[in-house]
Formats: structure tokens, sequence, C-alpha cells
């Protein structure tokens, strides 16, 4: 059974799909549906960027197993773009082949 709630945000009569689960709500799932969460949070994210560096800063420093992996991922990632981009002239099939060149 599909039940609604009604976003403590919006007034929204809406599907409990519509909201995020929250392990501290008393019905497990929050009060402002998907929409509100989110427009929120980008309004936080814009309006306060000190206080989510400093989210960040502390979540580092509480998981920095976490943190190194996310650095070597971006550092890997990183590192094969620009490969790729060194290797375009010599290595890409379509400037090889002339096709697509310009005449
Ligand atoms: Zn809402």
């Amino acid at each position: 059974m599909m039940t609604e709630r009604v976003c403590i945000k919006c007034g929204a009569s809406l599907p409990s799909t519509e909201f995020y689960s929250s392990n501290s709500a008393t019905d497990g799932l929050r009060g402002a549906c998907k929409e509100c969460v989110r427009s929120e949070n980008r309004a936080n994210a814009k309006a306060k960027p000190e206080e989510r560096n400093a989210r960040v800063k502390a979540w580092r420093k509480a998981n920095p197993d976490a943190w190194r992996e996310i650095q070597r991922k971006a550092r890997a990632k990183r590192k094969a773009k620009k490969l790729a981009e060194n290797h375009k002239q010599c290595c890409d099939p379509i400037v090889k082949s002339g096709v697509g060149e310009p005449p």
C-alpha cells in the first residue's frame, strides 16, 4: 500500500517514496519531501559555503581512509583523462585514419 504524507515544508501530499528515510524520525521518514530537502541543501551550500567546507573537513578527519581512497580515484581519473588528451593526436583512431579531419 502506498502511504501518502504531507511535506512540512511545501505542504504537498506526496507518496512516501518522495520522502528520504531518516533514522531519527519516528516513522522513519523525513518531514520534508525530497524536492524540499534538495533545494534546502542547495540553498545551504550556496549561502554557507564555509559551513559546508567545515563539515567536509570534519568528515575527512573522521574518515581518513575513505578520503584517501576518494583522492586516489580522482587522481587516477585525472591521469587517465590527461593521458587520453596527450595521445589524441597520435593515437586517436579517427585522427589517425584521417576521417573527420578538416580538409
Ligand atoms: Zn516539500
